[in-house]
């Protein structure tokens, strides 16, 4: 059996120990988020559809991981066997490294390697993943005239069917992973060690646990580390916290002698210390809507990026609008089951009704949304959201608000609060209205955005009926927030 694979031997690059632990205690790891879950699926259904640019190709695929060796001896046989003109998935291992590679093509006397990507850009991870297959491809004898990085392309629109050819673009990164060979040959000895080892290696948390990517081990290693430390502050960055931390600066007291009294880190420990959160209420009240406005709305949009065009005249991760909530004093005909208009909160918004329209059983409709959405909002002097995107830009983009009313219609909590320099420990991994609703009122209905748009894309009647409550529970926080911060 194989030792390293693709995702391991990228784990290994981050961390030594969260390799290790992948390979012996992956029970241990946390669990996936949902965003996780359905980046995990839209890589596999772009790379299904990327084989269409390489059409009669042989799926190597192993229904089970006992299957790898089977595999890797069939692949290495249909090398030889000049019938076989692509390979889907084709296995390879060398030195206790396995891999599959996503397109194999025969290329006269050589064959060509395609690794496909679910994104618009390369990163250097991409780049890391495609060395280390040329790694093993090369070990294994197989002679390469290319080997490219497949992803799709931004600037391609849909036009009836998908056209395969032009929805992906290649680049050639033969010279780079063959300039890496010797870099990835020490770095696989180097990792092998790593799992031979009769104990986890000894790795201290650091910068490591959330670079490049945040590590799935946290639960396990941050354990000891108490909920208030200052290492979950973000006053300063990481770099400085871990530079301090190993420097013996090990609790908050110590933290609070290195920093000024009034500094916003002092502040941050001390919402630690006292179990609550932090705003910057000078910043705060500057930022509030002046004069007050006579009329709000509050809006939670669903908002859609499919990474393979789903409509005609668009493009890949092009935005749509699946969904709207709108929540505000016009607002009493819910566009939908009545039973839903009832508040589970009883606050004074919610009582007022929530407007919600959808297109989750028809996406060619999303543009309804738009004169729906500029009749709605023309009798609101504030919009209200909570949202990282810039919803001014949107609502711009698909013309539902003009240039000159922006600055006062679109009242964005989330930028308010992060100029407020609003911190609660649990916003340490960004700023989630969940996380926002635990800091403020110390209870949080347990799900991620992400979740809606799960539920709204599932084909499902209840998962529709469940993103649609999900649209209005966001709403109703996003009402409360605003009432306990401006009232
Ligand atoms: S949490 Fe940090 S130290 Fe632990 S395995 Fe992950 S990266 Fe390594």
């Amino acid at each position: 059996m194989h030792i390293l694979s693709k995702s391991t031997y990228i784990k290994g690059l981050q961390c030594e120990k969260a390799l290790y632990m992948q390979k012996k205690h992956p029970y241990l790891r946390d669990k996936l988020s949902i965003e996780q879950r359905a980046k995990f699926q839209r890589g596999t259904d772009v790379g299904v559809l990327a084989h269409e640019v390489f059409p009669g190709g042989i799926d190597m695929s192993p229904n089970a991981p006992s299957q790898f060796p089977k595999k890797a001896a069939e692949t290495l046989a249909n090398l030889s066997n000049p019938e076989v003109k692509v390979m889907y998935e084709a296995v390879f291992q060398f030195n206790d490294t396995l891999i599959m590679l996503d397109i194999l093509v025969r290329d006269g006397d050589r064959w060509l390697a395609v690794e496909v990507k679910s994104s618009m850009r390369l990163s250097d991870t991409y780049y890391n993943d495609a060395a280390l297959q040329y790694y093993v491809l090369h070990g294994c004898g197989v002679p390469l005239s290319d080997f490219r990085l497949m992803y799709l392309n931004g600037d391609y629109v849909k036009d009836g069917s998908i056209d395969v050819k032009q929805l992906f673009k290649m680049e050639s990164v033969m010279d780079y992973v063959v300039e890496r060979k010797a870099f990835v040959a020490k770095n696989v000895e180097r990792l092998k060690a790593v799992v031979a080892l009769p104990h986890s290696p000894v790795v201290n948390i650091g910068t490591q646990c959330h670079n490049p990517y945040p590590c799935d081990f946290q639960g396990h290693c941050w354990k000891l580390i108490p909920k208030n430390s200052f290492l979950f502050t973000t006053a300063m960055d990481d770099e400085m916290l871990f530079q301090c931390y190993f420097n013996g600066v090990n609790t908050n007291a110590k933290m609070l002698q290195q920093v000024e009294p009034d500094s916003e880190e002092a502040h941050q420990i001390d919402a630690l210390e006292t179990n609550s959160y932090y705003i910057d209420y000078k910043t705060l009240y500057s930022l509030a809507p002046q004069p007050k406005p006579k009329s709000v709305a509050f809006l939670n949009l669903l908002l859609n990026r499919p990474a393979v065009p789903e409509l005609d005249g668009t493009r890949p991760y092009e935005e749509m609008i699946l969904a709207f909530a709108l929540q505000g004093e016009h607002e009493h005909d819910a566009a939908i089951d009545p039973s839903l208009r009832t508040s589970q909160r009883g606050d004074d918004m919610a009582a007022e009704g929530c407007f919600v329209w959808d297109c989750f059983e028809d996406h060619s409709r999303w543009k309804e949304a738009i004169p729906l959405l500029i009749e709605k909002l023309s009798h609101y002097e504030l919009i209200v959201c909570f949202t990282p995107q810039n919803l001014s830009t949107t609502l711009l983009r698909h013309e539902i608000i003009q240039n000159q009313t922006i600055g006062y219609k679109v009242f964005n909590l989330y930028d308010i609060l992060q100029e407020a320099r609003f911190y609660h420990p649990a916003i340490k991994r960004g700023l989630t209205l969940q996380r926002l609703e635990t800091a403020l009122f110390g209870e949080a209905k347990l799900f991620e955005h992400s979740r809606i748009l799960v539920e709204a894309t599932s084909n499902d009647l209840l998962g529709y009926q469940q993103a649609r409550e999900d649209l209005i529970i966001e709403n109703e926080i996003v009402a409360k927030t605003y009432q306990h911060l401006f009232k």
